[in-house]
């Protein structure tokens, strides 16, 4: 059977500093950033004719996003030090049917990370 790839896109704002920065780097400050987090599945079509439903991506990302959304992200457990690369961490550690999770922190600058 072809192994087949699908990709589900999901937005969040969120503030954050980065502690383990020199205090002269710009990112040691409290700021935002308009977040994009894409999810990657990969699987055998089943016979419904999906990898996974998006219905039922969306069900386990959004709890999530409401994790991460408006928030400081260093207050969030396991995202003390929230940089792209830990937060595409995050979500790859709380999804256990994604194996590619890729953070735009902005139009130029992302991270991602796979298993
Ligand atoms: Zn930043």
């Amino acid at each position: 059977m072809p192994i087949a790839t699908i990709g589900r896109t999901f937005r969040f704002e969120s503030a954050h500093f980065l502690p383990k920065v020199p205090e002269s780097h710009r990112c040691r400050n409290l700021h935002g950033h308009n977040y994009r987090v894409e999810i990657v599945l990969r699987g055998e079509i089943d016979e419904r004719g999906f990898v996974k439903d998006f219905g039922e991506v969306d069900a386990a990302v959004t709890p999530l996003i409401a994790q991460v959304d408006h928030k400081l992200l260093n207050e969030v457990p396991g995202l003390t030090n929230p940089t792209a690369e830990i937060i595409a961490r995050w979500f790859l550690d709380h999804l256990a049917a994604a194996v590619r999770v890729t953070v735009w922190e902005n139009n130029d600058c992302w991270a991602e990370v796979s298993r």
